[in-house]
Parts: structure tokens; C-alpha cells; sequence
């Protein structure tokens, strides 16, 4: 018989790589594996919010994430009707007043290597084909001639959901964003903001410039395919792509600048509110339960903290020594209570952008209230609980516009 893991997790993302960390950390016996070698790119916007860098400073890898990343310290809304809103990042009692830009293929790598550093044992590339229910184990079916086991496996595999079918823990791919970028070097007007646009984008949907240093930047678009009435039918996401660089207000800096690759594109999955998050000896991380704010499409936070929570709770059930489905539905419980409101909030928020008519006077009405200003970019962040936000005057306001 083979080495007996004690978890086995799928996918080295932020989510496997967070867990993997804290499990090592508490002296359990992890095996990580990827399909791809590392460092690997992962197309996203690289934006790290400060609840992200929060869980970072905490896996002790602030440092290096900084010096591979660009320091953010404000944002910057576009309105379709040409009003814009720029707003410092608040301060706020637990999480830090910046965010980074770093890309992934830094990023990815420096959490992985946390995690072996702690004692994670790292294999790739190993692409994983399926997962069996032993009697007290589950064995790992790969692409090599080899399986792997371990008591319980951690599928951390993103939006990859092939797998997730295959084990018949998803029954039908859910409703997704779809999401493009590419890095430009040599534009002009770029500063310590990151930067969102409402116009010559479909809506619900943002187009972004993130920086990456003072004259390069991450550029992309993600948008919510939809039957809206006046949308009858989703652009394709590389036609919207296009539409967004001839935005007024990015194509002059983009003049001279020069396209470093491809124009990358991956849909993203934002269905935790309904997602199921665990199944026999298995628990799911990051965005393989759908933890993806369905406001913006960040998700690399939710990913970190889900995987750390995933951790905690398998030490706790280690030295319970309950493997029972049963048992594996308090994980669910937990996340549910950590996720459930905010993530029901934050899709409700999402309704904002289908009216170009509500973004513009919220931009507007928040240039007159410091206050919400502050709270708006919160919600974005997603670290503020947004009850306060949806009072009746706020709701007269951006309907009524008195
Ligand atoms: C265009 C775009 C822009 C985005 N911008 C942002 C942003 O600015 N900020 C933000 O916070 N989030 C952003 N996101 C979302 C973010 O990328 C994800 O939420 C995040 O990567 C989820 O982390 P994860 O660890 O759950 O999964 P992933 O990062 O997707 O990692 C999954 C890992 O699993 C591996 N894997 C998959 N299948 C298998 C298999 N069968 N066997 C072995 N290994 C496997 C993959 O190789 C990969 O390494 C963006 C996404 C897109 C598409």
C-alpha cells in the first residue's frame, strides 16, 4: 500500500495553496497537487483587495507579495454619462488601507511556496481525473500511471468544473461572468488608483485598468451575459474587449503603449449563495464552491479565507476523527455564515449596474457624501456589511434623483 495523506488537495491557487499552508502548519500530513507547473499564469485582473492582503500579512508572505505588486491606494469610478468619483481606500479597523496589483503568475507561486515551506509535499504536474470513496480513505485517480490517498481530499480546482460533474457534486455548470484581459507596457496616466468603467462595456459589467508599475497595467472587461431587453443578445467576450480599448477615455493613453501577450479570457463562477461546498470524505475551496463576489468578480480573498477555514475545520475533525457526510456539513454551515449575507447583498447590489442611469447618480450623489463614497467602496471591497447603504433616502436619491 501507498503513503496514506491525511488531505489531499486538488489545485495550487490561492485556495488549495492557503489551505495547504495552514494544515502543514498544524503538523497534518498534506499532499498539494496542480496540473500545471509552477510559476504558472492565471488570467484575472491581479487586484488584491486589502481583505485579501489581510489573510497574506497572516500566511507571513506580505512582504514578498509586495515587492512583486504595485501599492494601490485609491479607486476610481467612470460613469457612462462621463461624471467620474475617485475615493481613497478607507481606513478600517482590521483589514490594511491599500490594495496590490500582482500578477498571478508571481503571486500563485509565492503562496505555494508558503505552503511547502510549512511541510505541504507540492507534485505537478499532475492533472487529476477523479476522485474514489474508499471505506475510510479517498483514492485519487491522475493522468500518471499512479494514484494517490488520502483520508480526505480538498477540491480547490477554481472554475474547472469537469470534475465537480464527474463526481455529480455539480449537476449543471451555473450562470457565469465572462472575463478578459491583457497587459499593456508604455501607457500613459497611470497612478496609484485602480480604475473601473461603466462606458463602452455591457452592463451589468465593469471594464478595469489595474495598474501593474507606473507605466504598465492589467486591462480588461468582465461582464454578466444576460437577456436583458435592451441587450437581446451577450456580445462575445473578445468583440466587447475590443469595444472597451476604443473607450474615449483609455484609448489616447493606450496610444504607443505595446500589448505584452495575448488577450486571455476565463469565465468566472459566482454561484456560492446556492453552490454546494462539500460531499462524502470531500470539502470544496475558493472558487469551486462559487466564492466569487457576484459585485466585481474578485475572488482571490474569499479563496484565501475559504481555504484557511477549510483547514481549521479539518483539524477539528481530525482530532474528533468524524469523517460522516453529516459531520462534513458543518463546514458548509461555516461558510455560510461567513459568506451567505454578503454575498446575497452583494448580488443584490449588482442590479445597480444594469441601469446606466442608477451608476450615474450614485456616482454623482456620492460626490456630494463623503460618506457614501466611503461606504461604496466598502461594498466593492467587500468589507463592509452594505445594510446601511440601502435606506429609503438613498433609494429616493438614486431613483428620484431628490
Ligand atoms: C479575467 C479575470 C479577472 C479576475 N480579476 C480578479 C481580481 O482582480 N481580483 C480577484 O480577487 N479575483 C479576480 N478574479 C477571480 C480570481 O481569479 C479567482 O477568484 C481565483 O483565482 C480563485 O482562486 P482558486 O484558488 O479558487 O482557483 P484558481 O486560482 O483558479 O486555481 C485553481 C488551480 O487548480 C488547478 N486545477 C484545475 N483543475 C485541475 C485538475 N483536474 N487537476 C489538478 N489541478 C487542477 C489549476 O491549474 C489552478 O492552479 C478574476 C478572474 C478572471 C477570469
Amino acid at each position: 500500500m501507498g503513503h496514506l495523506y491525511d488531505v489531499a488537495i486538488v489545485g495550487a491557487g490561492p485556495g488549495g495553496s492557503a489551505a495547504a499552508h495552514y494544515l502543514a502548519q498544524s503538523g497534518m500530513d498534506v499532499l498539494l497537487l496542480d496540473k500545471s507547473e509552477f510559476p504558472r499564469d492565471k488570467t484575472c485582473g491581479d487586484g488584491l483587495t486589502p481583505r485579501a492582503l489581510h489573510i497574506i500579512s497572516d500566511m507571513g508572505i506580505l512582504d514578498q507579495a509586495t515587492e512583486a505588486g504595485f501599492r494601490i491606494n485609491g479607486l476610481e469610478l467612470h460613469a457612462r454619462a462621463g461624471n467620474s468619483m475617485h475615493v481613497p481606500i478607507p481606513n478600517h479597523s482590521e483589514y490594511p488601507d491599500h490594495m496590490l496589483v500582482v500578477p498571478r503568475v508571481g503571486l500563485d507561486d509565492i503562496i505555494r511556496q508558503r505552503a511547502v515551506k510549512s511541510g505541504a509535499h507540492f507534485e505537478s504536474p499532475v492533472r487529476v481525473r477523479g476522485l474514489q470513496n474508499l471505506p475510510d480513505r479517498i483514492r485519487i485517480h491522475t493522468d500518471l500511471s499512479t494514484t494517490f490517498e488520502a483520508r480526505v481530499a480538498i477540491l480547490a480546482i477554481g472554475a474547472n468544473m469537469r470534475l465537480l460533474q464527474d463526481l455529480n457534486i455539480l449537476e449543471r455548470p451555473p450562470q457565469m461572468i465572462l472575463a478578459a484581459r491583457a497587459y499593456y507596457e508604455g501607457m500613459n496616466g497611470l497612478n496609484d488608483r485602480v480604475e473601473a468603467h461603466f462606458a463602452h462595456v455591457p452592463l451589468p459589467g465593469y471594464g478595469w485598468v489595474f495598474p501593474i508599475s507606473a507605466t504598465a497595467a492589467n486591462v480588461g472587461i468582465g461582464y454578466w451575459p444576460s437577456n436583458l431587453p435592451w441587450r437581446k443578445k451577450s456580445a462575445s467576450i473578445r468583440v466587447a474587449m475590443d469595444n472597451f480599448l476604443r473607450n474615449p477615455r483609455l484609448a489616447p493613453r493606450l496610444e504607443g503603449a505595446s500589448q505584452q501577450g495575448p488577450v486571455k479570457s476565463y469565465p468566472l463562477r459566482i454561484d456560492f449563495a446556492t453552490a454546494p461546498t462539500y460531499a462524502e470524505r470531500i470539502l470544496l475551496v475558493g472558487e469551486t464552491a462559487g466564492l466569487v463576489s457576484p459585485l466585481t468578480g474578485e475572488g482571490i480573498d474569499f479563496a484565501l479565507e475559504s481555504g484557511q477555514i477549510a483547514a481549521e475545520f479539518l483539524v477539528e475533525t481530525f482530532a474528533r476523527g468524524e469523517f460522516t457526510r453529516s459531520a462534513f456539513a458543518a463546514y458548509d454551515s461555516i461558510l455560510r455564515r461567513n459568506f451567505q449575507s454578503i454575498f446575497r447583498f452583494l448580488g443584490l447590489a449588482r442590479r445597480l449596474y444594469v441601469n446606466p442611469l442608477l451608476m450615474g447618480r450614485t456616482i454623482a450623489m456620492s460626490e456630494k457624501r463623503p460618506e457614501l463614497k466611503r461606504m461604496l467602496v466598502n461594498v466593492l471591497m467587500s468589507q463592509q456589511h452594505p445594510a446601511g447603504l440601502i435606506t429609503p433616502h438613498f433609494l429616493r436619491h438614486i431613483l428620484l434623483g431628490v
